[in-house]
This record gives C-alpha cells, sequence and structure tokens, in this order.
C-alpha cells in the first residue's frame, strides 16, 4: 500500500469571497507563514470551513486545533469522517475509531497494509461439511451489554451492519443529496465497501446478497453453493402487513407469494426464530408498522439447489439463521427510536448537514451523540440528545451521559426532552447555521 500522504487542503474565511487552497508544502511551516497565519484567523473569529481536498466530490471537513491558542495551529478531520478520505489521504482511516467501533480490539476489525478491511465475525462464513454447527450465528442477536470491560474481539451483525453504514457514508446527511440518495446508489455503495472486507478466507461481496442486485445475487448465491459458504442478506422489508409476523419466510421487499427478491434464493425462517428477533428488535418494529423502512441484516446457512416437483424447475433455498433489524429514516439515516426519527426529519427541513453516529456493539456505557451537526455557526460540531424516556433507570443514565456533554463538549450541546414535551412542534431551534448555509441552502418559506 502507498503510504499515507498529507492532501491539499482548503480553508475558507467566510468574510473572503475566495477560499485559500494549501498544498501539502505550504502546510508544513509551523511558524509564521501565511498557513499558519490563515489557521489563526480562522481559530480566532470561528467564520470558516476548512476541508481536506483529498475527494473533490465530498466536502471532508477539517478544524483548527492549537494547545494554547497561540500556535502552531493544526487541522484535525471531523469525527466520524475517517473512513470517507481517500485511503492514500493522511485523514484516512478505514475504521471509523472516533465512534462505536473502538469498541474492538484488532481481532474483530483491522485494516491490513494494502487497505483489505479484515473482520472477525461471531461466527463463520464458511461452513465445514463434517461439522456444519460449528461456529454457526446465535439464534437471535444479543441484546445490548450494560458495561464494557474489555474490547471485543468478535464483531457481530448489527456492529457489521454499522459498519457498512459508516464506511460508506450513509449516516452523513447534507442539504446536497436531497434527492440524490437512491436504493441503487446505496445498494452499489455497500456492495463496493464488501469487495475490500475479509473474513478469513471470504470476501464479503462474494456472499453478499443486495435489494435489486439480481445478476450479482445469482453471482453470490452460486458461489456459496460450490464453496460451502453462509450468505449475508441486506434488504429493505417488504411493507408491514400482519401476515408477515407470522409467515416463514423472510419478508424482504420484492418478496412474492411464489418467488423471492431479485436473484435471491428462498430465504425461510422458523417461525420461533423470527418471532425472537421482531421481539429483540421492538422499537424497529413498531418503525415498520407505522410505515417506516426498516433494514433487515441476515446471515443463512449454505444454499441448497433443489428441484420442483411439478415443473422440474430448479430453484435454491436456504434458512436464515440470524437476523437483526435496523430502521432508518426516508433518507437511509440510522435511528434508534421514532423521536430520533422526528428529529433527523426536522433537520432534513431545515436543510441542515449533519452525521449519526453508530453504536456498532458498544456497550450502553460507552457514550455517544445520538447525531452530530457540522453546519453550525461559531462552532465545528455540535452534538445532539434526545431523551427519550423517563424510567428510573433511564434517568440515571440520563444524569450519567449528561455528565459526559458537560465534560466532553462543555455547554455547546443541544438535547430536547421528548418525554415532557412530546410533540414534535415543541422541539428547541436547532443551533443556528453558517451564513454561508444560510446563503447558499435557504430554507423554502412554507405558504
Ligand atoms: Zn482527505
Amino acid at each position: 500500500m502507498t503510504r499515507k500522504q498529507q492532501s491539499k487542503v482548503c480553508v475558507h474565511l467566510l468574510e473572503k469571497e475566495k477560499p485559500y487552497y494549501f498544498s501539502p508544502e505550504q502546510q508544513k511551516s509551523t511558524s509564521d507563514s501565511f498557513f499558519q497565519n490563515s489557521l489563526k484567523l480562522a481559530w480566532d473569529n470561528h467564520h470558516y470551513i476548512a476541508t481536506c481536498c483529498c475527494d473533490q466530490a465530498q466536502e471532508l471537513k477539517l478544524y483548527v486545533r492549537s494547545n494554547k491558542g497561540s500556535g502552531p495551529f493544526t487541522l484535525c478531520r471531523n469525527p466520524n469522517t475517517g473512513p470517507r478520505h481517500k485511503s492514500s489521504c493522511a485523514y484516512h482511516s478505514r475504521v471509523n475509531t472516533d465512534g462505536g467501533a473502538k469498541t474492538y480490539s484488532s481481532s474483530a476489525v483491522r485494516e491490513e497494509e494494502d487497505g483489505t478491511l479484515r473482520i472477525g465475525l461471531d461466527f463463520s462464513l464458511r461452513v465445514s461439511a463434517t461439522d456444519p454447527e460449528r461456529a454457526a450465528p446465535a439464534t437471535v442477536h444479543p441484546p445490548r451489554e450494560r458495561r464494557q470491560l474489555n474490547r471485543l474481539g468478535k464483531m457481530k451483525m448489527l456492529g457489521l451492519l454499522h459498519l457498512l453504514w459508516e464506511n460508506t457514508g450513509l449516516n452523513e446527511w447534507a442539504p446536497w443529496l436531497q434527492g440524490n440518495r437512491r436504493l441503487t446508489t446505496v445498494m452499489s455503495r455497500l456492495h463496493k465497501e464488501a469487495s475490500n472486507i475479509k473474513q478469513g478466507r471470504t470476501v464479503l461481496a462474494d456472499v453478499l446478497l443486495l435489494q435489486g442486485n439480481e445478476h450479482g445475487n445469482k453471482k453470490a448465491v452460486n458461489y456459496a453453493c460450490a464453496k460451502s459458504r453462509r450468505l449475508i442478506v441486506i434488504s429493505e422489508l417488504n411493507e408491514w402487513s400482519p401476515a408477515l409476523i407470522a409467515g416463514n419466510s423472510l419478508p424482504l421487499t420484492g418478496t412474492t407469494k411464489s418467488a423471492p427478491p431479485a436473484g435471491m434464493p428462498y430465504l425461510t425462517i422458523d417461525n420461533s426464530r423470527w418471532e425472537s428477533s421482531l421481539a429483540r428488535f421492538r422499537r424497529d418494529v413498531a418503525w415498520w408498522q407505522r410505515g417506516g423502512k426498516v433494514i433487515a441484516i441476515a446471515v443463512t446457512d449454505v444454499p441448497v439447489k433443489k428441484t420442483a416437483q411439478k415443473s422440474g424447475r430448479e430453484y435454491f433455498s436456504t434458512c436464515v439463521r440470524q437476523v437483526v433489524l435496523m430502521m432508518v429514516s426516508e433518507r437511509w439515516i440510522p435511528l434508534e427510536s421514532s423521536y430520533e426519527g422526528i428529529v433527523e426529519e426536522k433537520l432534513a427541513k431545515e436543510r441542515r448537514q449533519f452525521t449519526k453516529p453508530l453504536i456498532y456493539d458498544s456497550a450502553e456505557d460507552q457514550y455517544h451523540p445520538d447525531f452530530i451537526l457540522t453546519d453550525v455557526n461559531g462552532s465545528d460540531f455540535v452534538p445532539l440528545e434526545v431523551w427519550g424516556r423517563d424510567t428510573e433507570d433511564y434517568l440515571q443514565h440520563r444524569a450519567v451521559k449528561e455528565e459526559w456533554y458537560q465534560q466532553a463538549f462543555g455547554d455547546s450541546w443541544w438535547s430536547w426532552d421528548a418525554v415532557r414535551h412530546p410533540r414534535g412542534e415543541e422541539i428547541p431551534t436547532f443551533p443556528q447555521r453558517k451564513e454561508y448555509y444560510e446563503f447558499r441552502y435557504p430554507i423554502e418559506k412554507e405558504s
């Protein structure tokens, strides 16, 4: 792998008409230089946008840091943006160690010299012919641990889904994405990311079934059959109906009475396993019932080829061994509660730029903001929190988390007490946007 290199950066002092660009060479000097002076101006008046130029298609935010406020000044990547930088860029990190992924040790996930991401799942993708139940997936995804004592040496299914979501930027939103995040974009990004992730000798993309990816799905099924591999499926659930609760096939979008979705095998799931999964992901199921979008990630057995008795037609079938549900917004942003859904909707309507930190398999005592606003006037980023319950347990958790916020962010964090003010219109105003965003992405006045 090529060694990581400093990229060109852009510093836009917002009172100046044009942004300044600095080559890696120009960034080197730590004393009185145009670069250092520009960073000092940015640091002093807060009205700036600094970005890394490694990938022109994205706005990869940086912020100015200094130990003493006097220099030298440096640029740091915004939290949770490591995976979005080009792999050759010094700001790049394939594993987002600013967020939930720091819960893992290197045996659960690590980036290899050649840029491959090596993961250690808590089950094996390869199934041994002599002992098919060895290292098999658990029936139900385990609940979140209360406390974490040691880093986790294995990644679970929710962790894998969050890894894929975060590394493809699907947990970020910006006003210019409105109308541009379509199913095909989402699925092709997931596939591309998976083509560079390995467990043992299995490349994740080779065993990945994705919604609408007919050709790729057929290839994966044949591969899994020939090489004795489990399949990983990622797809939206079908529109909710009471019949789907009692069914015996995984109700993915595109499933009909007579056929599985595009290029996939029949995905059967025994009823008790499906019921326990629905009970495990209660909030996501409630979201689904109210018409919300829910993503399922499932792992199956090795698919088998069968022949229909009447028609003689050949088809593939496999059993689902474990399924994890994740509610998302219309914009595919993962959500943990319907209150978060209200906040996310309001953020998008107000054309805000934000990130949804993902928890992976981290324990409850690992704190993460519910959202991070990245377009705030006079600030690099501001965390947002939704307090969603008032049980005694939760209030205790809330007190500790408030303390954590105060320590990590001082007074610059925002919160909404959804239990005391459950109606959306009582959400406090979000911190103000930078003028630049107000000007470029004005909010259409409702008539
Ligand atoms: Zn970069």
